[in-house]
């Protein structure tokens, strides 16, 4: 009999976390009102640096000796699922600032990357976010054209990048870049740089106290102290960032779909019609048990990609202990290092699918069990089922999910993308 060992996977949490979250829950509660008032004038939550600054959540799961709390995967994402209840839009500033932004360089860049950028990004003087898409390269960023060249002790990148959320007031950003050998990399950039332009995305559907932008490269000057990671090595790079972007809005989507709950379950219980309250109908209980399903088995597919990326980490944080060179040593064929990535790459992608999908099913259904009152921005379930629209497009389009999710069990010669 064929079984799978489950054993690896602890999803217990100790009281001094327990705490953290705790402070997480009450830092929520504390910009509720903020986020909605920053949401209907469609402007950015002030609010968020300072009261989740204070708590540490900034840099929740960096490491100590950056100032960080050094949390576990699983902590973090016990918090987004928190941060997640308050929307789309409040938790897709941590997905851009943490886990696609400090966790990029607390991954991948060098030692003096790390103590000139991340304690400030834990302190919040700097935001951070990631530059990967561009207009003409979105779900196949291998097909990007910003390109770089070396000049002196610099690097010049042209090009342009859009959507990059946190995008119109970040002030470091990684982005990624062709060079004249067509191979890609990854570049630490400052938004002060010379020739880097940021201009907002308007008119969006959705998320509208997230800003995202338009950059553009014109011969934007980068010192080459700032490239990150190993030259020609930037997709690898963008992709292992995707595993944990891919895994904060699978988290997220937790908080969102019991939200929806919540309110469906309060409205329910206390609109009246046809002589009754709407919870005693069978077709509103056919709703809420769906809503249901959805978190309990997206919970238990997030847990379990996050015990897998945590097996990851902890993997290269022995292998960079003992090893200085281990970039090199990942780059080159690093057996176990490769199936631990794949297996967290399989598990935060099947998370990520079936969140979103779930998650945009509850809103739908909360806002229906709203009736008219779901159908204005100022309800809760009708700017999750807004935000939740975007959750199945970023940080991988579900369809493309589906196509690496078949492909990775059918092996490469596959690959239907
Ligand atoms: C709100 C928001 C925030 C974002 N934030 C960021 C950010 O911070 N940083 C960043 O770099 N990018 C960001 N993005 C960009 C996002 O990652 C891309 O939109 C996404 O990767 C899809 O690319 P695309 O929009 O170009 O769509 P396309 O790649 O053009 O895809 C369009 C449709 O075709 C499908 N499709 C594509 N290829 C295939 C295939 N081979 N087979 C079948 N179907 C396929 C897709 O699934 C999708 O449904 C953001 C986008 C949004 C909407």
């Amino acid at each position: 009999m064929s079984y799978s060992n489950l054993s690896w996977m602890n999803f217990d949490i100790s009281d001094e976390q327990k705490n953290f979250l705790e402070r997480v829950d009450t830092a929520c509660k504390s910009v509720r009102d903020h986020e909605t008032e920053c949401y209907l004038a469609e402007k950015t939550n002030n609010m968020i640096v300072p009261e989740f600054g204070k708590i540490g959540m900034l840099g929740c799961p960096i490491s100590k000796k950056y100032g960080g709390l050094g949390y576990d995967i699983l902590t973090y994402a016990f918090a987004l699922e928190r941060i997640g209840r308050e929307g789309n839009s409040l938790r897709t500033f941590f997905s851009a600032h943490v886990s696609i932004g400090q966790m990029v360089l607390q991954n991948w860049a060098d030692e003096e990357q790390k103590k000139k950028y991340l304690p400030e990004t834990v302190s919040g003087k700097i935001i951070m976010a990631f530059a990967l898409t561009e207009p003409d390269a979105g779900s196949d960023p291998g097909s990007m054209t910003t390109k770089f060249e070396e000049r002196g002790d610099d690097f010049i990148l042209n090009g342009k990048k859009h959507w990059v959320g946190n995008g119109t007031f970040a002030k470091v950003m990684t982005t990624y870049a062709r060079g004249p050998d067509g191979r890609i990399s990854a570049f630490i950039v400052d938004a002060d740089s010379k020739g880097f332009h940021a201009e907002e995305m308007k008119n969006k559907m959705g998320l509208l106290s997230i800003k995202n932008a338009e950059i553009r490269f014109e011969n934007c000057v980068i010192p080459k102290r700032n490239l990150l990671g190993t030259k020609g090595k930037g997709l690898s790079i963008a992709y292992s960032a995707l595993i944990d972007g891919r895994l904060s809005v699978a988290a997220g989507a937790i908080g969102v779909m019991k939200d929806c709950l919540d309110e469906s379950i309060l409205h329910s219980q206390k609109r009246q019609q046809h002589g009754s309250a709407l919870a005693k109908k069978q077709l509103i209980q056919e709703h809420l048990s769906s809503m249901i399903l959805n978190i309990e088995s997206s919970r238990w597919l997030v847990y379990r990609a996050c015990a897998a990326r945590q097996k990851l980490q902890d993997y290269v944080e022995g292998i960079k202990e003992r090893d200085q060179n281990w970039q090199e040593r990942l780059n080159r064929e690093d057996r176990e290092y490769s199936d631990l990535r794949a297996r967290a790459d399989r598990y935060a992608a099947i998370a990520k699918l079936h969140t979103t999908n779930a998650a945009f099913d509850c809103a739908n259904r909360a806002v229906q069990i709203f009736g008219s009152f779901g159908y204005q921005k100022t309800n809760r379930a009708a700017r999750h089922f807004l935000d939740s629209r975007a959750i199945t497009i970023y940080e991988g389009a579900n369809e493309v999910l589906k196509l690496k999710i078949a492909s990775l069990e059918l092996g490469d010669k596959y690959q239907a993308y």
